[in-house]
């Protein structure tokens, strides 16, 4: 069976009309037509961190409201969650509720999640990710209803379906599948064996203001317009790359998805096309530049490294932006960082590029510096 990917114009979050177009975009699929009474539905929501839904890191509250009033009208049993950053804890995460704008949710019958155990399982299936530590909730579900925020992300490039089943990953545990899955072509595949693993019934992309530039916490709101969803992660993800104009397979979640054949033909519903934004401030690096095939044996591997390093994006600390607050040295999980004259300073050796620190920085201060060189040798910076 193919798969189906559905685009519907969402212009702003007014409840009326994000009711309507959730109405819409949802009509390919059955209008949830899978969702049986006394079904535990999860909503697999963004909530990366504590910022305001204005901010566009976060899934917006109104849409999150919008589909579980849906759900609840069929008779579902619905828990909305995530695993931001951080503490997976009572305090912690129901704070993150709060400033995210999620207790709306409640007003309808739904219910935030405030199951905060782990649990450990070995995932033989999985390409790299063997074994996992999850959020513990995720396994009530009698179905997952992944809805994510489309944005820019300074590691994978794309933050969409695939990036965010990653909040299945208890917070205080992501640090070490940073450092574990550092080559981000691994990191990618740990990203889909996670989807493989909990196999969201549905996707759905909040899309109406994305995040451009310093994504995925500090960048700048961008507005798109419309709302996608999806069957399948990975076919959505290509159709999120378009919109904001970045070459699919030039993504590495899309790519390893393609690599491993699970990216199948698939049907649009709905005019992508039409929301595409032209200029959608990136953050890109061309994946297929390779050097090593320039010149022969040894040296031809190391100008190549060499080269590759030259051209890649690195985090750099905005120093009149800084705090001094720690939070970069306290996440980063390669211990690249230390701290002088209250000033954050980074060891390029450590470093393994997963772009923590800029994730996290509460300012914005740690930012995505991408050589001139590679600016010139790409299209669009
Ligand atoms: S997290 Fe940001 S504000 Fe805090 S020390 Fe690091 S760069 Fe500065
Ligand atoms: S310095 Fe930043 S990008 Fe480098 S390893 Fe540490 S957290 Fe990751």
């Amino acid at each position: 069976m193919r798969n189906i990917v559905s685009v519907t114009a969402c212009p702003d979050y007014e409840p009326q009309t994000v009711r309507a177009a959730l109405k819409e975009l949802l009509k390919p699929f059955g209008a949830l037509s899978f969702v049986k009474p006394g079904a535990k539905i999860v909503i697999k929501a963004n909530l990366v961190s504590m910022i305001k839904p204005e901010n566009a890191a976060t899934t917006h509250p109104e849409l999150l409201k919008a589909l579980c009033e849906m759900l609840v009208e069929k008779g579902a049993d619905v828990v909305v969650g995530d695993s931001p950053g951080g503490l997976f804890n009572n305090v912690y995460v129901n704070r993150v509720y709060a400033v995210t704008g999620l207790k709306a949710v409640t007003e309808t019958g739904a219910r935030l999640n405030q199951n905060f155990e782990h649990a450990h399982a070995q995932n033989p299936d999985g390409a790299i990710l063997k074994d996992l530590e999850y959020t513990s909730y995720l396994d009530d579900a009698d179905a997952i209803i992944n809805f994510c925020k489309l944005k820019t992300h300074g590691m994978m490039s794309l933050s969409a379906c695939v990036k965010n089943m990653f909040g299945a990953v208890p917070g205080t545990f992501k640090p070490e599948y940073h450092y574990k899955y550092s080559k981000h072509a691994d990191f990618a595949d740990m990203l889909v064996d996670l989807n493989e693993r909990f196999r969201p019934a549905l996707c759905l992309v909040d899309a109406v203001t994305g995040m451009e530039g310093n994504g995925p916490t500090a960048g700048t709101p961008r507005h798109i317009g419309c709302l996608l969803a999806s069957d399948s992660p990975y076919c959505c993800d290509r159709v999120c790359a378009g919109i904001i104009g970045l070459n699919p397979d030039e993504v590495e979640t899309v790519a390893a998805a393609k690599r491993r054949g699970l990216e199948s033909e698939f049907d649009i519903c709905g005019q992508p096309d039409a929301f595409r934004v032209s200029d959608y401030k990136l953050v890109r690096e061309r994946k297929d530049m390779s050097f090593d095939h320039e010149l022969p044996g040894l040296a031809g591997k190391l100008a190549g490294k060499f080269i590759q390093g030259a051209l890649s994006s690195k985090p750099a600390v905005k120093k009149a932006m800084c705090l001094g607050c720690e939070k970069c040295r306290e996440v980063c999980p390669a211990k690249a960082i230390v701290m002088k004259d209250k000033v954050p300073v980074i060891d390029r050796k450590k470093c393994i590029r997963c772009f923590c620190c800029q994730e996290f920085c509460p300012k914005g201060a740690m930012q995505l510096h991408r050589p001139i060189i590679a600016k010139v040798l790409n299209r669009r910076g």
